[in-house]
């Protein structure tokens, strides 16, 4: 069964057969810091770094 996945994550090697797929992956799985702009693999990491950063 051919895979075809179109919708690669910028951030990961992970990619997607759906614009919402990678949506949902991006968004569960890296974190954005609205400071620096510096992803992280999950919400804790990201609040970490906030709060260090603060
Ligand atoms: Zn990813
Ligand atoms: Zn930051």
């Amino acid at each position: 069964m051919p895979t075809t996945k179109n919708y690669a994550c910028k951030t990961c090697d992970f990619s997607f057969d759906s614009p919402s797929g990678l949506g949902q992956h991006v968004a569960i799985a890296h974190q954005e810091c609205g400071v620096c702009g510096e992803t992280f693999e999950g919400v804790d990491e990201l609040d970490e770094h906030t709060q260090n950063s603060r």
